[in-house]
């Protein structure tokens, strides 16, 4: 059989089918003349032409198996190349979708944020709504509970976030606001120490309902053998933030008592008082405010005399003892009387509204000289927090 194989790489072409075609006619007609041979001819073939033939057909049949196989790995190649170019561009429009717009979106919104976060830094300041005034921070929030400072004045805003104005307490100390919210310190409300010794006594606990409904605080300069009779007294005295003062176990006059009997009057006490409340007193009162360098010194608590004695105790006349407070009470004054005398209850049950009324502000020794920047020291004596041109001697 004389033919030769067409390349690999060219498919087989109508020209070379043809060929093959031509072929195997050439083969037939070698054998037999007639070109157009049906089944009973080649029936009538010999075995040998027969076989030929077969051959010829089935090497015809394995080279277009041959070109048909050759051409579907081309195709494939081909394929395999566009599928490898379509995948790389389906990847990357993922990688658009996916992360290159949403972080596009993202920063122009970071962006949008920045420029909104430094528009509120801007606004940062005072802010008129129709309740008031507020402080608006540079992250947009409301100051509360808190002092800003605005223009080189201190303005305090309180839990809502609205600005103060007019009287303001905070731990225990004053402050003064004008109608524009602004602090004023030189202003304080006159104030008052009300105290009260020799106690407590069966009058004390309708003493204390006046003082907690005016919001009034009072010192209680106690006897240690009162405190034991009524500690209930005590505690409450406590929890309503009165103040706790010492006045010796039993009334004795201190400076006529050893180093070693002073100090167990103070002593007892206080030990007696904390008992009552859980804390002892951290102020002295010396019986008849007889006071001397041992007792002063022994006592290990300030000293806390008086400006104005009503000398309640030896009148036991309600009016007077009203009168002698509101004709002379003042900033800074502090206040004489006895818990146990009937008479001073009824004149302090007036006397508290009043005052309040008169502007007066009624705290504790200690919040009094807290509110005066005064320190108080153990073993000092103190009489007056007032204007010292009008403080009255020590005794
Ligand atoms: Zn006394």
């Amino acid at each position: 059989m004389a033919y030769s194989e067409p390349s690999h790489s060219h498919p087989p072409h109508k020209a070379n089918q043809k060929n093959l075609h031509n072929l195997s006619r050439t083969h037939s007609r070698a054998s037999n003349t007639s070109s157009h041979r049906t089944t009973t001819e080649t029936e009538n073939l010999s075995p040998e032409e027969l076989q030929h033939l077969r051959r010829v057909e089935m090497i015809r049949k394995r080279q277009q198996e041959k070109w048909r196989q050759e051409r579907r790995r081309r195709l494939i190649r081909e394929h395999k190349v566009q599928f490898l170019a379509g995948s790389v561009l389906f990847v990357f429009l993922l990688i658009l979708a996916f992360v290159l717009i949403p972080g596009m979106l993202s920063s122009s919104k970071s962006s949008k944020k920045q420029k909104e976060e430094a528009a509120q830094i801007v606004k940062a300041g005072l802010y008129e709504d129709k309740n008031g005034t507020k402080y608006q921070e540079s992250d947009g929030s409301f100051c509360k509970n808190d002092w800003r400072e605005v223009d080189g004045s201190k303005y305090y805003f309180n839990k809502d976030g609205y600005m103060t104005t007019g009287w303001l307490e905070l731990d225990g100390k004053e402050y003064f606001f004008d109608e524009n919210g602004k602090y004023d310190s030189t202003k304080h409300r006159p104030m008052v120490a009300l105290t009260f010794d020799d106690g407590p006594g069966r009058f004390t606990d309708k003493l204390l309902d006046c003082l907690e409904e005016n919001n009034a605080k009072a010192t209680f300069f106690m006897l240690g053998e009162n405190v034991e009779r009524f500690p209930d007294v005590v505690k409450r005295m406590h929890d309503s933030g009165m103040e706790l003062g010492n006045h010796s176990y039993d009334h004795t006059t201190l400076t006529t008592l050893s180093e070693n009997d002073i100090l167990k009057q103070i002593t007892k006490t206080n030990n007696v008082i904390d008992d009552a409340c859980g804390v002892p007193a951290d102020v002295m009162r010396p019986p008849g405010g007889n006071y001397n360098t041992t007792v002063s010194s022994l006592a290990e608590m300030p000293i806390i005399t008086w400006s104005i004695d009503t000398r309640d105790w030896a009148t036991r006349n309600a009016d007077n003892t009203y009168k002698v407070i509101m004709d002379d009470v003042e900033d800074g004054s502090i206040v004489l009387m006895h818990d146990i005398h009937e008479s001073s209850i009824e004149a302090s049950l007036r006397l508290i509204p009043d005052l309040v009324e008169k502007g007066f502000r009624l705290v504790t020794i200690r919040q009094m000289a807290e509110q005066k920047g005064i320190d108080l020291s153990n073993g000092d004596v103190y009489s007056f927090f007032g204007n010292m041109n009008t403080n009255e001697t020590d005794k």
